[in-house]
């Protein structure tokens, strides 16, 4: 609050909390912002004690470490909203977090904790380079990295051998789905090929797999993409018809958007003004990926 009052902080504050750096800007909203998904995520804890599906686009900021910001995380509302679910006696609580990034923030608050499952699904040798293959926690963390490049087809079968069967396995009280946006091919920070439709079928599949349902959001560096997956995982959740052409008012949000600094920003192919739904990037089930999945499920399979 103070940082932000003053848009300025001390050496001595940069280095303990890990503010003013590249990572973590001092901005004009840099206390309002992250604190208001943090308000949503506590929130929700209350809201969902009796049940029922909430969507917090603003929240996933996964990387927010308990005394530091982290990864342009200054609050973790994720570690917040399990903490707020906890406090209404919620407590086998499943975690599954799709964003291109390990959600080390999480992982570092409840990789002890047998009560919470955890599985991620990020890109490998990215930062913040953490969210091994082999890291058990104390055996309900599941961390998937894959490779660039990772289409469709890959995430429909991690979807289907690991992450529902997991989850099903787990019996829930409470799934909270980070979102992330950034791992469709037209996100800038990083290399992975997944169409929207992967993130949808995600959404759809876990709603109803257990009494409450928390949908947060995440990374995303393109507003296109980032604005297009987002709204269609709210019409995902409403099982709303994702329509093939936009209405008129929703296509001129999309064309007032604008992106300065990137090439893709200045000459924006059509389809990211007129739809929602990318087209399906379906591909090769490369065998590292496969070795991987496998290596997980037979974790999976030991535990059920
Ligand atoms: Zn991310």
């Amino acid at each position: 609050m103070k940082a932000e009052a003053e848009g300025i902080v001390s050496d001595e504050v940069r280095k303990r909390y890990n503010l003013g750096t590249h990572a973590n800007p001092v901005f004009g909203e840099m206390y309002r912002r992250p604190a208001t998904a943090a308000g949503a995520a506590i929130w929700a804890g209350e809201h969902l004690k009796d049940g029922g599906v909430l969507y917090s686009p603003a929240g996933g900021t996964h990387h927010g470490m308990p005394d530091h910001a982290n990864g342009f995380c200054y609050f973790n509302d994720p570690v917040l909203a399990i903490l707020a679910m906890r406090e209404y006696g919620v407590r086998r609580i499943a975690y599954i977090d799709i964003d291109a990034h390990h959600p080390d923030g999480v992982e570092h608050a409840f990789a002890t904790d047998p009560e919470v499952l955890m599985i991620s699904v990020h890109e490998e040798r990215r930062w913040p380079f953490k969210g091994h293959l082999e890291d058990r926690g104390v055996g309900s963390v599941f961390n998937l990295p894959v490779p660039r490049g990772f289409n469709d087809t890959e995430m429909e079968a991690i979807r289907e051998e690991l992450i529902l069967p997991l989850v099903q396995a787990f019996r829930p009280e409470a799934i909270i789905l980070q979102c992330g946006a950034d791992a469709v091919t037209e996100d800038p920070l990083s290399r992975l090929m997944l169409s929207n439709n992967a993130h949808w079928a995600i959404v759809d599949a876990l709603n109803g797999m257990a009494p409450r349902y928390l949908v947060l959001g995440g990374g995303g560096y393109n507003p296109w993409s980032v604005g297009r997956l987002w709204t269609g995982v709210w019409g995902t959740l409403l099982k709303r018809e994702i329509p093939e052409r936009l209405a008129s008012e929703a296509e001129a949000i999309l064309r007032q958007l604008s992106w300065p600094g990137r090439a893709a920003g200045r000459n924006p192919p059509e389809h990211w003004f007129t739809t929602l739904r990318d087209a399906p990037r379906e591909g090769e089930f490369r065998t590292d990926v496969h070795g991987r999945l496998d290596a997980l499920c037979a974790r999976l399979k030991a535990w059920t």
